[in-house]
């Protein structure tokens, strides 16, 4: 199947995918109205019945009329919610209707797919197996760097990718800079030097207050559950932008995006559940198709880093003072142990965040954790200060720790070579 028709059945899927939504809240907003309706009902019914015996019967005939006015528009508004349901259920059966009718008639040979979800499965399958072909169809290339090692290995990889379909022109590396009361130092930086060395554009988005900001306005934490932290520092910042870069493509035709994002499945049962490559139905419209893809889904840890050591990439050396991930300083979902490794960083680098993240805690009376305080973390923290002494690490330990001596070493030579 070509590709062109490829995207086109996405954005068809896209399409039904919403109009179906739009039914279902539809659906749900008139049983709202209908309950509603019949409250006001009863509690007309119930002022009627009292009316007679009221001791006031004037001052209850305005009452039952204000109730009786309420029912009449609650019952107006109710048909209204009628109506809405049966306009969006034949718009998600046309729609419905013509994608099956279409993927039939493209895939016919081979189709195996009859519903929705398994059309939208296999096209983006074929699509997720054919970067190449993916990235010279696509308008614009967005490469989500937070500077870690899964966005360097994706970043590799693209360029890479890019190179061969003839496309780094259309790349765009965006970094959010969630400020330094929020981030380890030189993270954004480091972002631009993994972008310049491919030679691509570089864009930081600054995403106002970082966590300390976000939290000191909400007087809360966000959690595993509710991640306003990711949704409003990260996602929504990225997202404005991407639907600006569309809109200056000013294309007739509907532009198709493809937003990258180093995730992996075995970084966390959540994130094995997602998927190579998906519709990004928040952002896609009529105007723009947002295709969602995770390059590096599949690899390894291991993989990564042997690809940064073979690669020679660049990596952030709080990697090397054994921080798993260069997330947020204090990131919420980081686990009791690397918090307390983090305090002991920052004080090692002689960074006043510790202090600063235990002070808000205290401040705002919400614990960081349900299983664990900021101040727990650093009570540790300061205990195992008074035990071993000042953390030390060295230039190469994540590679030792990973892979071998003789990986880093090899590393290390390369990266001096280079600089
Ligand atoms: S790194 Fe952690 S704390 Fe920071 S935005 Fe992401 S989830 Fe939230």
């Amino acid at each position: 199947m070509e590709i062109t028709t490829r995207l086109h059945l996405l954005d068809l899927v896209r399409r039904a995918q919403q109009a179906t939504a739009a039914h279902t809240a539809a659906v749900r907003a008139a049983a709202r109205a209908a309950t509603a309706t019949a409250q006001a009902r009863a509690h007309a019914d119930e002022l009627a019945q009292q009316r007679p015996t009221a001791q006031d019967p004037e001052q209850a005939s305005d009452e039952l009329d204000e109730a009786l006015a309420e029912y009449a528009d609650r019952l107006r508004r109710l048909q209204s919610a009628k109506n809405k349901v049966a306009r969006t259920f034949l718009a998600a059966r046309t729609t419905n209707r013509t994608l099956s009718a279409s993927y039939a008639r493209h895939a016919r040979g081979h189709a195996r797919a009859t519903s929705r979800d398994e059309i939208a499965a296999d096209l983006l399958d074929e699509l997720a197996d054919t970067p190449l072909e993916m990235m010279d169809a696509a308008h614009a290339i967005l490469v989500q760097s937070s500077a870690g090692k899964d966005s360097l290995v994706m970043l590799h990889r693209i360029a890479t990718w890019a190179e061969k379909a003839g496309c780094l022109h259309k790349v765009v590396v965006i970094h959010i800079d969630l400020g330094e009361e929020s981030e380890w130092p030189g993270v954004r930086e480091l972002a631009q030097r993994q972008a310049e060395r491919y030679g691509l554009r570089f864009h930081v988005l600054h995403a106002e207050g970082g966590l300390l900001g976000l939290v000191e306005k909400r007087g809360m934490w966000p959690d595993a559950a509710r991640r306003l932290c990711t949704a409003t520092l990260k996602r929504d910042v990225a997202n404005k932008l991407l639907r600006q870069i569309a809109a200056e493509l000013g294309l007739d035709a509907q532009a198709v995006i493809l937003n990258c994002m180093g995730i992996r499945a075995a970084e966390s049962p959540a994130r094995s559940k997602k998927q190579r490559l998906a519709i990004d139905m928040r952002t896609s419209a009529n105007s723009r198709l947002v295709l969602t893809w995770h390059p590096i889904f599949e690899v390894t840890d291991r993989d990564i880093w042997q690809e940064i050591a073979t690669r020679a990439l660049e990596y952030h050396p709080v990697y090397d003072a054994l921080i798993p991930r260069l997330s947020c300083v204090f990131c919420v979902l980081a686990p009791f142990a690397v918090l307390v490794r983090a305090a002991r960083l920052c004080w090692a680098l002689g960074l006043p965040l510790p202090a600063r993240y235990r002070d808000l805690e205290a401040k705002i009376g919400h614990r960081f954790k349900q299983s664990h305080s900021l101040a727990e973390v650093y009570g540790e923290a300061e205990r195992l200060e008074r035990e071993e002494g000042p953390l030390v690490w060295n230039r190469g330990d994540a590679l030792r720790q990973h892979l071998c001596d003789g990986a880093a070493d090899n590393y290390l030579a390369r990266i001096a070579l280079a600089a």
